[in-house]
């Protein structure tokens, strides 16, 4: 593919390990951002990847658990959940689609697989918000696989856009969700990429975005010099102004970019403010039924 001269390919600058772990009621996953306290990429706060042909590894599904603070992104590649909380929202979450949630001031939710065998695989994602927008109301957009635009790129290479916008010479193309129309303070881009064997992918996104790269299926090569990013494992990119992917054998890969907070981040668990005083309201408000 062809690149603009003013392209600044963004180099690889620090690696990730996802730890293998459990969450909700037992089902395992692999969190890499967050994985540690204070392991965030402004502003993201985790990404947990779930995949499993063994139902015993999710069956137990997230039971209700309280959220404040920030948005949560699952993004399913295979499998079926359904998600209900306790404002009396219900949605199905199938293979290829998306549910965005803004937690907002509070959400109390339940996350459960509606399938007894077979294949489940796919991330989820937080992106905090900023101080002025953690006690709105919360907010959903479920968006199935069909809403979702994919692009191809050529040399087998392809990326489905999420969030954010693609921008190529002959190509301009917005994902469902887009800073552009929902005034996302984030401005968040969340790209799924498919890199055929021995192509090339070239991505623009803003300069002043933080970005990671995770493969979930083979290795990819990052920037320039090649940075190599193993799979299960998130690369955090430097400065630049676009994303260089290429992969030697065929390789599967999510994009993240967004403008960071640059706030302070307190969490307690399910709950990500800017103060300890605000994590103890949270808290009082939880117990007191005051959080929706
Ligand atoms: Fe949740």
């Amino acid at each position: 593919m062809k690149q603009p001269a003013h392209d600044v390919p963004r180099p690889l600058v620090r690696l990730i390990a996802s730890i293998p772990t459990s969450d909700g009621a037992g089902v395992k996953l692999r969190r890499s951002i967050g994985s540690a306290r204070g392991l965030y990429l402004d502003p993201f706060l985790m990404l947990d990847e779930f995949s499993s042909d063994d139902a015993g590894d999710y069956i137990g599904g997230f039971p209700a658990h309280p959220h404040r603070g920030f948005e949560t992104v699952t993004y399913m590649l295979d499998g079926h959940m359904l998600h209900e909380d306790n404002l009396g929202n219900k949605g199905h979450l199938n293979s290829g689609g998306v549910q965005w949630m803004s937690a907002g001031r509070g959400i109390i939710h339940a996350e459960m697989p509606q399938q007894e065998s077979g294949r489940m695989h796919g991330f989820q994602l937080w992106i905090n918000l900023p101080a002025a927008e953690k006690l709105n109301p919360a907010a959903y957009r479920d968006i199935p696989a069909e809403q979702i635009p994919e692009v191809e790129l050529g040399g087998g290479a392809k990326v489905r856009v999420i969030a954010g916008r693609v921008v190529l010479e002959s190509t301009k193309v917005a994902g469902p969700i887009n800073a552009h129309e929902l005034s996302l303070a984030t401005d968040p881009h969340y790209f799924d990429v498919c890199i055929g064997a021995g192509s090339r992918v070239s991505l623009p996104v803003p300069a002043e975005h933080n970005a990671f790269v995770y493969a979930y299926e083979g290795e990819v090569a990052i920037g320039d010099a090649a940075g190599k990013l193993p799979a299960h494992v998130a690369g955090v990119l430097g400065q630049g102004n676009s994303i260089l992917l290429s992969a030697e054998a065929a390789a599967r890969a999510i994009v993240l970019a967004a403008r960071p907070l640059d706030e302070p981040v307190v969490q307690y668990g399910p709950f990500v403010m800017n103060t300890h005083d605000e994590i103890e309201q949270a808290l009082a408000d939880y117990r007191a039924g005051r959080l929706a």
